[in-house]
């Protein structure tokens, strides 16, 4: 059985001050059904950490090297220094903005887990590629690239997330049946890749528009093991609809 894990991502938002007043309003209303986390900016990062108890605190991004001239870059070592285990790597708007390729997200990738960071590696087709009907073509090769040179045990811990492009940020969540199938592909893709059993383990998050009222529909689909939540992530009464919702 996998445990869902349902990770708040608040992109470029929230304080020092805001990210301890959540992470202290929101951690006596965990429960053990599900892992719960949140991924603030790097400044937040620290104070988060030592707010927290229960709640995984995730940093949104890592570069690949230990150290050089990367100006505005912020490395692994830097990140465990304030404690910080996971990192979300290839987030569309990573992508998008930033210039993120397969090839980087895969060696941010390789960096963080020979590190004992566990990342959330996203995967997701834009929406031009969704009306081509290229989904499958686009996630199978995301998913592929990202997770190369990673062992079959090493994948089985880690977390992938499938975000439609076209369902960030947009109100217009992909449906259930979509977001099914196309997290049933990644998971054969990590089938194909790195056999039965780290496919078997692999967690994979469905994010786009993930809210209190759809959460458990999500939830409820067979490959679907939790949730990237942008929006509804950065209110705690928004954020505590979905802890309940998703109790077993
Ligand atoms: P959203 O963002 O929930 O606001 O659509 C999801 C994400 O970007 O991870």
């Amino acid at each position: 059985m996998r445990k869902p894990i349902i990770v708040g991502n608040w992109k470029l938002n929230k304080t020092i001050a805001e990210a301890v007043e959540f992470v202290t309003a929101v951690e006596p209303l965990l429960h053990n059904d599900a892992d719960f986390g949140v991924a603030a900016s790097y400044l937040a990062l620290q104070a988060s950490v030592e707010s927290a108890k229960n709640l995984i605190i995730a940093a949104q991004n890592v570069n690949e090297n230990d150290s050089g001239a990367f100006t505005g870059e912020v490395s692994v070592g830097m990140l465990k220094e304030v404690g910080v285990k996971w990192v979300i790597l290839g987030h569309s708007e990573r992508r998008q903005y930033y210039g993120e390729t397969d090839a980087s997200v895969n060696a941010k990738t390789l960096k963080a887990v020979a590190n004992g960071l566990t990342p959330i590696v996203c995967v997701g087709e834009l929406l031009e590629e969704f009306e081509a009907g290229k989904t499958e073509e686009v996630v199978r090769r995301q998913t592929k690239a990202a997770l190369a040179g990673l062992t079959a045990e090493q994948v089985s811990n880690i977390v992938i997330a499938y975000e439609p492009v076209w369902a960030i940020g947009t109100g217009k969540s992909a449906t259930q049946e979509i977001a099914q199938n196309t997290c049933a592909l990644v998971r054969n893709e990590v089938e194909v890749n790195f056999g039965v059993d780290a496919a078997e383990k692999v967690r994979i998050q469905y994010g786009g528009s993930v809210k209190p009222e759809n959460i458990k529909a999500y939830l409820s689909e067979k490959d679907i093991d939790g949730a990237l939540i942008g929006g509804a992530s950065l209110k705690v009464d928004s954020f505590k609809a979905i802890i309940d919702a998703v109790k077993a």
